[in-house]
C-alpha cells in the first residue's frame, strides 16, 4: 500500500480551534520524513474547489506549533455541499496530482469528507479539531483543552469582581450541542452552578438551589451557561428571572464569545495535535480511508467517520455528581 500514496493535501475546515496549525505542522513533517509530497489547500473545502494550493515541505510549518488559529485558513463552504462544487474540487485535485487527503475540522468537516471520499474513491483521514469536544471516537479533540483553560482563566478574573461587589454572574460559553465546556470549566472554576444543553434542570431547580447558597452564607456565585442550554437559551432573560425573583444579588451576564477559539495552544492541545497529526499520515499508509483518527484511553484509535459523526455526546455524569457536590 505504501508506495500508493504520493502526494498528501492537507486543510483545515469549520470552526478554527487552537492547535490546528500544531495538527497540520505534524502532517507536513510527517510526509517529509516519509519522503512524500504534501500541498496544503486554503480555506477548506473553498479552498480546494477554487483550487488554492500550497507545496509544504519541514520548513514551511516552522515556528507553527505555538500559534493559535490556522495558518491554513478556514471556511465554510456552501458549494461543497453540492455535486457540482465537489467535482471540481475533484478535478483540482487530480490536476495538481493529489492522491490522497488529511481534513482537520469538526463533524461537518467529516460527513463533507465521508461523501466527497465515497464518490470519487478518494482516500481521507480526519483529524477532530474542534474547541466543543463533541466527536465520537475521541475522548478529547483539538482545541477544547486550551479552550477549557481560556474560560477558566477568564471566570476567575470575573470571580474577583464577583466577590468585591456581593454579584452573581451568568458566564456564557461556548457549546451550541456540547455542554463539556461549560461542565469543566464549572468545576475548574467553581461555579455554583452549571447549565447544559444535555440536561434541562429548569429555573425553579436553578432558584432553590441560589436560595439555599444564599441561606448557607454564600455573597456571590457564577453560573456557568452554555450557549445552547435549554434554560439558557437567552441568558439575559434568565439574568432577569433571577433578578426579580432572588432579592438582594445584582445580576451580571458576560458572554466570553469568541476569545474562546483563540489563543496559543495548550502543551495537552500541542501534543494531541502532533500525535494525530503523525498517526494520520501513517493511517493513509496502512491504506486507510474514509475514518478519523482519534484519541482513546492514552490510545491512538481509527474511527470510521460514520461512527464519529454520529453526534452521540454523552455527558460525564461523574462530573455532574462532583460538581454538585462541590459547590454547595
Ligand atoms: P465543523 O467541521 O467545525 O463541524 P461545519 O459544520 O461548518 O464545521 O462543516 C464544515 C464544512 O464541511 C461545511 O462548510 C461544508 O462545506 C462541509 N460539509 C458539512 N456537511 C456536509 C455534507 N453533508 N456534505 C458535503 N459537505 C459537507
Amino acid at each position: 500500500m505504501i508506495d500508493q500514496i504520493k502526494k498528501v493535501g492537507v486543510l483545515t475546515s469549520g470552526g478554527d480551534a487552537p492547535g490546528m496549525n500544531a495538527a497540520i505542522r505534524a502532517v507536513v513533517r510527517c510526509c517529509a520524513y516519509h519522503n512524500i509530497e504534501c500541498v496544503g489547500i486554503y480555506r477548506g473545502y473553498e479552498g480546494l474547489i477554487d483550487g488554492d494550493f500550497i507545496p509544504l515541505g519541514a520548513r514551511s510549518v516552522k515556528n507553527m506549533i505555538n500559534r493559535g488559529g490556522t495558518f491554513l485558513k478556514s471556511a465554510r463552504s456552501k458549494e461543497f455541499k453540492t455535486k457540482e462544487g465537489r467535482a471540481k474540487a475533484y478535478k483540482n485535485l487530480k490536476k495538481a496530482g493529489v492522491d490522497s487527503m488529511i481534513v482537520i475540522g469538526g463533524d461537518g468537516t467529516f460527513r463533507g469528507a465521508l461523501e466527497f471520499g465515497k464518490e470519487y474513491q478518494f482516500p481521507i483521514v480526519g483529524i477532530p479539531g474542534t474547541i466543543d469536544n463533541d466527536i465520537n471516537g475521541t475522548d478529547y479533540t483539538i482545541g477544547y483543552d486550551t479552550a477549557l483553560n481560556t474560560v477558566i482563566e477568564a471566570i476567575d478574573k470575573i470571580r474577583d469582581t464577583a466577590h468585591s461587589h456581593n454579584r452573581l454572574f451568568l458566564v456564557e460559553v461556548m457549546g451550541r450541542d456540547a455542554g463539556d465546556i461549560a461542565l469543566s470549566a464549572g468545576v475548574g472554576a467553581g461555579a455554583e452552578a452549571i447549565l447544559i444543553p444535555e440536561q434541562n434542570i429548569g429555573r425553579e431547580h436553578l432558584m432553590e438551589s441560589l436560595r439555599r447558597s444564599k441561606q448557607s452564607g454564600k455573597s456571590s456565585s457564577i453560573i456557568v451557561v452554555s450557549e445552547g442550554d435549554q434554560i439558557g437559551k437567552n441568558i439575559f432573560n434568565v439574568a432577569k428571572y433571577i433578578e426579580n425573583n432572588l432579592k438582594g444579588y445584582e445580576v451580571r451576564v458576560t458572554v466570553l464569545g469568541h476569545i474562546q477559539r483563540g489563543g496559543s495552544p495548550s502543551g495537552r492541545d500541542r501534543i494531541l495535535a502532533s500525535r494525530l497529526g503523525v498517526n494520520a499520515v501513517d493511517a493513509l499508509l496502512r491504506g486507510e480511508k474514509n475514518v478519523m483518527v482519534g484519541q482513546k484511553l492514552n490510545k491512538v484509535v481509527t474511527v470510521p467517520f460514520s461512527e464519529s459523526i454520529k453526534g452521540e455526546n454523552e455527558i460525564d455524569m461523574e462530573l455532574i455528581r462532583i460538581a454538585k457536590i462541590t459547590s454547595i
